[in-house]
């Protein structure tokens, strides 16, 4: 289509074609991947700044496309939200997770803790069931799994998400909220909600290099999640200048490329070997 020439509109039509093909085929494609097992989690390590262990891991999904190769998921978490597939993929994940721990154990290697993210449409009435179900079927320990939900999961129906997370926080479930700064909300709900750890956005991890502003605000996050009783996780973490400034202010874990992007289950499993990062 680019090669089409001086035809402006032409070129716009043409690829306003592709970009409708292309969305209608991956549609097509995502119904079939969850059976077709196309769907698979990649791992980020979360390290102890004191100790340099691996505390945890992210759990974050790609679709390996048989044609299209390695589909990142802003281009189809979004699509799979509209489809109403998010609820079966969301579960798959923490399934999928929690027997992946399993898999670890056996050859020796300990995941202390291993974090999923939740979809707002995957958080309906039957979750904590779901999640129940997993743990039971699965035998995983269920303070080895955290749940990483944005402010936006759990400010639809603040008394059936207190309720909801309550139920969750008694299993033993840990519970994160991610992206935290970057929602609308008050910071009220942050002592209603019994949470457990609190994820400072990159877009501030990022800031902090840039001005004193920035650098007080993550500061002050970092005073009020530990006034709080809350863990906190830095993420977004690539130089090693904002490694200092975090762990310097009292942030203890860190994820992020500087230690490691996602990578696939195999590789993650020699960045579980002790002392990876010390
Ligand atoms: P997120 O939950 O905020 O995940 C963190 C994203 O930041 C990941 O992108 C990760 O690869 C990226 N990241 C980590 N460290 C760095 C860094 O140092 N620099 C930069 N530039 N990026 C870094 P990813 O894997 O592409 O995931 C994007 C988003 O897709 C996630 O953002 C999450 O909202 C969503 N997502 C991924 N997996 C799932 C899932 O299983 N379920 C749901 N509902 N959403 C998911
Ligand atoms: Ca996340
Ligand atoms: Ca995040
Ligand atoms: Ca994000």
């Amino acid at each position: 289509a680019k090669a089409a020439g001086k035809n402006s509109y032409l070129i716009y039509d043409s690829e306003m074609d592709a970009a409708g093909l292309d969305r209608l085929t991956l549609e097509t494609d995502l119904r079939r991947a969850m059976e077709r097992d196309e769907l698979v989690l990649y791992y980020q390590p979360q390290v102890n700044t004191r100790t340099g262990a691996v505390e945890g891991a992210e759990a974050l999904m790609r679709w390996m496309h048989p044609e299209q190769g390695l589909i990142p998921p802003f281009r189809f978490i979004p699509l799979a939200e509209e489809m109403g597939l998010i609820g079966e993929m969301g579960d798959w994940a923490i399934r999928e997770a929690c027997m992946q721990v399993q898999r670890f154990r056996e050859q020796g290697l300990v995941l202390p803790r291993v974090a999923v993210n939740v979809s707002a449409l995957q958080f309906t009435p039957s979750f904590v069931r779901k999640v129940k179900d997993i743990l039971e079927e699965t035998a995983v320990d269920p303070s080895v799994l955290q749940l990483e939900l944005t402010e936006g999961v759990v400010m639809g129906d603040t008394h059936a998400s207190v309720n909801a997370l309550s139920e969750l926080r008694e299993m033993g479930v840990s519970l994160s909220i991610d992206d935290f700064g970057t929602g609308y909300s008050s910071l009220s709900y942050l002592s209603r909600f019994p949470l457990t750890e609190l994820k400072i956005d990159r877009s501030f991890v990022i800031a902090a290099d840039k001005s004193e502003e920035d650098a007080s605000l993550v500061i002050a996050i970092i005073a009020m999640a530990r006034g709080l009783g809350l863990d906190v996780v830095a993420e977004g973490v690539e130089t090693s200048e904002q490694y200092h400034f975090i762990s310097e202010h009292g942030g203890t874990v860190i994820q992020g490329y500087l230690f490691s992007a996602p990578v696939p289950v195999d590789e993650f499993a020699d960045l579980l070997r002790p002392w990876h990062f010390v």
